[in-house]
């Protein structure tokens, strides 16, 4: 038997199976193996086993050993591997690191344990305490404990009775020291509470039945915010896991939604695994160990928590899967849900992506039929979505107002501390890239062949389009209207906060942002002390929009919507709908009606006019047709391939070369095949020119979807070609900003 083995070399370069002979190594698919390697043995990973081998038998090298009892690598994770592979050119190797915990490859975290004492020897220990001095009280105590318990833990005894008599026992064969295994949880420490168990609505057993009593397999569940989608989720599992399956739940940055964690927590008790970037190195290898020994069923996580080890899988659900963390955007860059989508198309696994704002492409692929479209149009509490009010910023400032608040939030805020309740002052800072805009016309730089925003760049002073590189001189005054403010840059969490104490002195603020939230724990202790009401108002960046469920909170304020709106990315106005739904769904979510009211320059752009009225549909169909006539996603692929090496000229030779064989292809597939799949090739430096010394250089494609299996191939394949130590490449594929 002969086995087809992954070398564990985090370098694409040897991204090659070999060849070993099994032998009686015991070694099956997914086990890791030592095998010799050159002149060194070095890890790998079993991912096929074949009866021959198209070598010469009597050169092919035996297995050294199995490293592990059992596969640690399953048949699904493979699978995971090889889609990785293909859809984003990722290696084995570079995969397998996203299955095993970093701790488990090199050996660092050990299985913590704790011990117990046990007595071992009954007549021995009645002689021992025959010899006791009366004094001896710790000795004599202990034995009279373990004569009547018979055991207990090394530590209460230590505590107890004093190392020196546990040790003193041990030594003599009196008693004995055994090991137990202790298990790191998260969460460990967080109050559970009493369940509440609610009765579904009739909308939420209808759409429940319809994932899990059909043979449909891929469900878009579009649900206003409130309607009770989590409660939907958490009913999918449960009949699941009453289907002898197991479940996988993904929730965007968890670690700051500890409240997801407690429900599921509440409900489903020692089955579940959580698994996120916020975990220790020791918590992270203990989870990954239940889920892969069977012990833990359900996994609730960030993106990651894809790539579990769990087996017997029947349900993927993606609560809010448009948001942007689901995309990674560095090594391995590539798409959750793309690969989701793949895994419920090969296993007998349903996909359940859910969300109040769905993404363009994902409603696209419901309207195609590609998923089952499932509808929550009101809230739990019946009550309208909370009214969501413009402001003209522009008006502001005819009126005198420079401020960073309008009159009318400034009012509704004190208006709302007064009746004691709670607000959310929202500040857009994510993908924040210095752009340009008019104060008083609203006129912005965008780039008139992508229509994207431009983005400044102050080394060289010109405004340049992140798609197609295109450069423009900064205009002094405003082309529109000749006015000469011209503004760019954001406002900060801290300024706000000061801004609100001018009219509120004696409010008690909280400020949630990357700043106040470094160190762990802090995210939960800032919405902990929310939550008990020790603030009124909570002031934070997009960290605070998720999912939190403040039932106090009746206003919402947003300082400068427009930013999301100038990034310089194709999916701006999207990402702009989204955040404005997603931030307006906190309010007014228990009894008392919310209001949200919203800054802008801008007011009748149409991302507000429709988002300030709920109008999904009305804004899928705008932007689903724009996208098409601008050839964008989903009607097209973007692909960008980035280049870097610490020699510029290598890189930029490399990227010159590349384009150049892309460009190649691209005339071929046209001369035979008459059609033109390329709408875009471009070569250039990325807009972050250098980072850890490494020169950064992209060769940007948008390719038709229709032939996208095989053009993508064709790409890598050209790329692999080119490849060498010297410079690196990465593929991205429709990436949501191009830094
Ligand atoms: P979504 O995930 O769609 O934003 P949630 O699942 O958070 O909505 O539900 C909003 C609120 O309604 C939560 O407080 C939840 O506990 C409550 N809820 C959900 N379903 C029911 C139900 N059937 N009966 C009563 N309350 C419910
Ligand atoms: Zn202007
Ligand atoms: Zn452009």
């Amino acid at each position: 038997m002969f086995a087809k083995v992954i070398i564990d070399i985090a370098s694409s370069q040897v991204d090659k199976v070999f060849d070993y002979a099994v032998g009686d190594s015991g070694a099956g698919v997914g086990f890791r193996v030592l095998v010799p390697f050159g002149k060194r043995f070095i890890e790998g990973f079993v991912i096929e086993l074949c009866e021959t081998t198209n070598f010469d038998e009597s050169l092919v090298k035996p297995i050294v050993k199995i490293l592990d009892e059992d596969a640690v690598v399953t048949e699904e994770q493979l699978f995971i591997a090889k889609v990785l592979k293909e859809k984003y050119h990722v290696g084995f190797a570079d995969s397998f690191r996203l299955f095993l915990p970093a701790s488990f490859r090199n050996g660092k975290v050990k299985t913590l344990f704790e011990y117990k004492i046990v007595l071992e020897n009954e007549v021995l220990a009645k002689e021992q305490l025959a010899k006791c001095r009366a004094n001896a009280k710790n000795m004599i105590g202990l034995l009279n404990f373990l004569l009547e318990n018979g055991s207990e833990k090394q530590s209460k005894l230590n505590a107890k009775f004093g190392n020196s008599s546990v040790s003193k026992l041990v030594s003599l064969g009196v008693v004995k020291k055994v090991e137990e295994q202790k298990q790191r949880k998260p969460y460990a420490t967080m109050e559970v509470g009493e369940q509440k168990t609610v009765e579904l609505t009739a909308t939420q057993n209808k759409v429940l039945d319809a994932i899990c009593e059909s043979v449909d397999k891929k469900f878009l569940l579009h649900g206003v915010t409130g309607s009770g989608k989590t409660e939907v989720y958490m009913n999918v599992i449960e009949r699941t896991l009453q289907k002898n399956k197991t479940a996988i739940m993904l929730v965007p940055e968890i670690s700051l939604t500890p409240q997801v964690m407690l429900n599921f927590k509440r409900r489903f008790g020692e089955t579940i695994a959580v698994l996120h970037s916020g975990l220790g190195i020791g918590e992270r290898f203990d989870e990954w160990k239940r889920i892969l020994c069977g012990d833990a069923k359900i996994v609730v996580g960030a993106r990651s928590a894809l790539f579990a080890p769990i087996k017997n899988l029947g349900v993927i659900i993606v609560d809010e899967e448009h948001d942007t963390s689901y995309i990674s955007d560095s090594n391995p860059r590539y798409s959750t849900i793309e690969i989701a989508k793949a895994f419920a198309d090969k296993f007998d696994c349903k996909l359940v992506l859910g969300s109040a704002t769905p993404s363009l492409e994902t409603y696209h692929l419901a309207v195609e039929g590609k998923y089952r479209l499932l509808e929550m149009k009101e809230r739990i509490n019946k009550r309208n979505l909370p009214p969501i009010k413009l402001v003209d910023m522009k008006d502001e400032i005819l009126m005198g107002n420079n401020q960073v608040f309008s009159r009318e939030l400034e009012m509704a805020l004190t208006e709302c501390v007064k009746k004691g309740n709670q607000a959310i002052i929202f500040i857009n800072r994510r993908g924040y890239s210095s752009y340009i805009m008019c104060k008083d016309c609203g006129w912005r730089a965008v780039c008139p062949s992508c229509d994207v925003s431009l983005v400044y760049h102050k080394a060289e002073n010109v405004l340049k389009c992140h798609y197609c590189d295109k450069r423009f001189t900064v205009p002094a005054v405003c082309p529109e209207c000749g006015s000469k403010y011209i503004k760019q840059g954001s406002t900060g969490t801290q300024k706000v906060v000061d801004e609100i104490l001018k009219f509120l002195p004696d409010a008690k603020i909280l400020r949630m942002d990357n700043d106040t939230t470094s160190t762990k724990n802090s995210h939960e202790k800032i919405l902990g002390e929310f939550r008990a009401k020790k603030a009124q108002i909570l002031v934070g960046t997009q960290m605070i929009v998720k999912g939190h469920d403040f039932p106090d909170v009746t206003l919402v304020g947003i300082i400068d919507a427009d930013l999301s709106l100038h990034q310089s990315s194709y999916q701006a106005t999207e990402k702009t709908f989204q955040l404005i739904t997603q931030v307006a769904g906190r309010a007014g979510r228990a009894d008392k009606q919310g209001e949200i009211i919203l800054q802008t320059y801008m007011p009748r752009h149409y991302v507000y006019r429709l988002a300030s009225v709920y109008d999904y549909l009305g804004f899928y169909s705008k932007e689903i047709n724009l996208r098409e006539t601008t050839k964008f996603p989903p009607f097209s692929k973007i692909l960008r391939v980035l280049i870097s090496s610490e020699n510029e000229e290598l890189a930029k030779n490399f990227t010159t070369e590349y384009a150049r064989s892309v460009k190649n292809y691209s005339d071929e597939r046209k001369s035979l095949l008459g059609s033109n799949d390329f709408y875009y090739i471009g070569a250039m430096r990325s807009p972050l020119k250098k980072i850890n010394d490494k020169f950064r250089y992209q060769v940007i494609l948008r390719i038709k979807t229709e032939a996208e299996q095989e053009i993508t191939s064709k790409v890598f394949a050209l790329l692999d070609e080119k490849k060498n130590k010297n410079v690196l490449a990465f593929v991205e594929i429709n990436p949501s900003n191009l830094s």
